[in-house]
């Protein structure tokens, strides 16, 4: 759409074919509705969050910032506000409202929108785009084809990886298509116990065969099938590469994170001193939500009546290991399908990041999740898009 609209805003006859009955259904879904659109981060802090293929988008980026999607949708009526941990929002809280302002955008500049038209294929002339085909075998000529079909995930919203095999039949090479910030599932006996729980400001490390490889502190939600929540889904990345490669892979909650390994046992300590003739069971109560007590207690494996003042200094390491180094095993990450974004993709060596344009096929362009670029969490993937999507238009229409 913004490809669209901004290829039509500088004079070009745009025709837009969306395969399904409406346009954005996957941007109504963004952010639980609300709709993360992008993130108050500095221009470093954005390539960043793309990894090792970041640096592709320094042009998109400088040529539409984030700051310049705010004030795309505040010219239209449509306010942001950032949350303090710098994720942008529409200030009313609608994916609706952003959808809303794009087609008013593809309308107030006449492109042509087809509802219920899906490209099958690209035509090409001595390596020169002419046009595309419908599923319906209709012709669309155009001397210039933007590709904007999405990735993988949510097939229903009708991204379902279409667009990489019209690049594939162009000669574009695709990167492998894994699940990217992806939950993860668990074979833990405790999980079907815990659905719904959160556990809240705790220290997440992934651990790959027997080794901290990386760290974050935040939530972690439990699910019927293993864990999700923002940082769960952001170490995902790590998790998913490492079982690729046929690797353990553990998460290892700090429960109490305030206090460092050194002074846990300190403080242990004291606690069940003081704590004297209650049972270990009870001072676990005492301090983890009623569900994980349980299987806290079982994991310790200390007789649940056994009073605190009794508890051994041999058992006191152990409890403290638990507190600190809680250990969950990672079976697999969920199916691609349900990722909320797609890794892998058409790769950015053979589109030239100035243009967005093919290096294979003169006039086709690419945008949006079906290149081999994945953000983070908190607005990147959404920014992304709309800054490739608005250089390609821009340079289509040139
Ligand atoms: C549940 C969920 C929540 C998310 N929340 C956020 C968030 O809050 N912030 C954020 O930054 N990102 C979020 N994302 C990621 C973000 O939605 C995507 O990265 C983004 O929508 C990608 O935009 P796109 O235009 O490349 O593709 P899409 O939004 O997937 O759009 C692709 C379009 O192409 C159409 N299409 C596909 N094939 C064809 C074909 N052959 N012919 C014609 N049309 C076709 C599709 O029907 C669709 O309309 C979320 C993703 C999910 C799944």
């Amino acid at each position: 759409m913004m490809a669209a609209g901004r290829s039509a805003e500088l004079g070009a006859k745009v025709l837009l074919a969306e395969k399904t009955s409406q346009l954005g259904a996957k941007l109504l879904m963004t952010g639980g509705g609300r709709c993360n659109i992008t993130n108050k981060a500095s221009f470093k802090e954005f390539i960043a969050a793309f990894g090792k293929n970041g640096k592709f988008l320094y042009r998109a980026l400088h040529v539409f910032s984030n700051q310049d999607l705010v004030d795309f949708f505040s010219a239209r009526g449509l306010n942001m506000r950032a949350d303090p941990d710098g994720k942008i929002f529409p200030a009313n809280d609608s994916a609706e409202s952003v959808l809303k302002v794009l087609r008013k955008y593809l309308e107030d500049n006449n492109v042509q929108v087809r509802h219920n038209t899906a490209v099958q294929k690209i035509i090409c002339h001595e390596s020169k785009v002419t046009g595309v085909q419908t599923a319906d075998g209709r012709i669309l000529a155009g001397g210039k084809v933007i590709i904007a079909t999405g990735g993988l995930s949510y097939p229903k919203t009708g991204s379902a990886g279409d667009g990489y095999k019209l690049a594939r039949d162009c000669g574009h090479t695709i990167i492998p298509l894994r699940p990217g910030l992806i939950p993860l599932e668990s074979d833990e006996e405790f999980i079907p116990v815990l659905p719904g729980l959160t556990l809240k400001h705790i220290l997440i490390s992934i651990v790959i065969d027997g080794k901290i490889k990386a760290s974050a502190q935040g939530d972690i939600l439990f699910t019927h099938f293993g864990v999700s929540g923002p940082t769960v889904l952001i170490l995902s990345r790590m998790a998913v590469d490492a079982l690729d490669l046929g690797q353990k892979v553990e998460l290892a909650l700090h429960l109490l994170p305030e206090y460092n390994n050194h002074d846990f046992e300190k403080y242990l300590q004291e606690e069940l001193d003081s704590r004297g003739s209650k049972t270990f069971a009870n001072y676990v109560k005492d301090i983890l939500p009623d569900s994980l007590a349980p299987v806290f207690v079982r994991r310790c494996a200390i007789p649940p009546e056994k009073k605190c003042s009794i508890i051994t200094r041999e058992e006191r390491k152990i409890i403290a290991r638990c507190f600190t180094d809680f250990r969950i095993n990672i079976t697999s990450p969920r199916p691609i399908a349900e990722a909320t974004v797609t890794r892998g993709g058409i790769t950015i060596k053979e589109i030239d990041p100035q243009t967005m344009e093919s290096k294979k096929v003169k006039g086709l362009y690419f945008c949006g999740e079906m290149i081999d670029l994945d953000g983070l969490t908190g607005g990147y993937n959404l920014q992304e898009a709309f800054s490739t999507g608005y250089l390609a238009g821009m340079k289509a229409a040139e």
